[in-house]
């Protein structure tokens, strides 16, 4: 515990990331917290990102292959992903769910604190 208070006083502190005991959570699966930490930062490997520092054939969105794919896409238009994000919406109980990123982040965040995810995250926090 003496290494913790050493850390804690020589780090530099960063901002804190509502998000982080949400992604970082123990029931999460390691493979998934890594997908929806790229996803909370934004930095999915999307086509169109990917597209950007190596040709791709083909950038549209392989589950409507109606638009290209992108974040904003996936999370607000494809018609494919609309339909899972309304299951989720009625499994979790809401009425109705936002179509963007920005937005899905907060309802994400939010559910989170109601289901205790934080209190998971600090009490794994402080076993390390
Ligand atoms: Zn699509």
């Amino acid at each position: 515990m003496i290494s913790k208070k050493i850390w804690e006083a020589i780090r530099e502190k960063a901002q804190t990331l509502e998000w982080a005991p949400l992604v970082w959570s123990t029931r999460i699966i390691p493979r998934h917290q890594f997908i929806l930490w790229l996803t909370f930062w934004e930095r999915l490997r999307t086509r169109d990102r990917i597209n950007k520092y190596m040709n791709v054939l083909n950038t549209s969105c392989p589950l409507c292959n109606e638009n290209e794919e992108t974040m904003n896409h996936l999370f607000g238009s494809c018609n494919i992903t609309l339909e899972l994000w309304d299951r989720l919406a009625k499994s979790l109980k809401l009425l109705n769910f936002p179509n963007e990123w920005s937005e899905i982040k907060e309802v994400a965040v939010l559910k989170a604190k109601e289901l205790g995810l934080q209190q998971t995250f600090s009490n794994a926090d402080l076993e390390k």
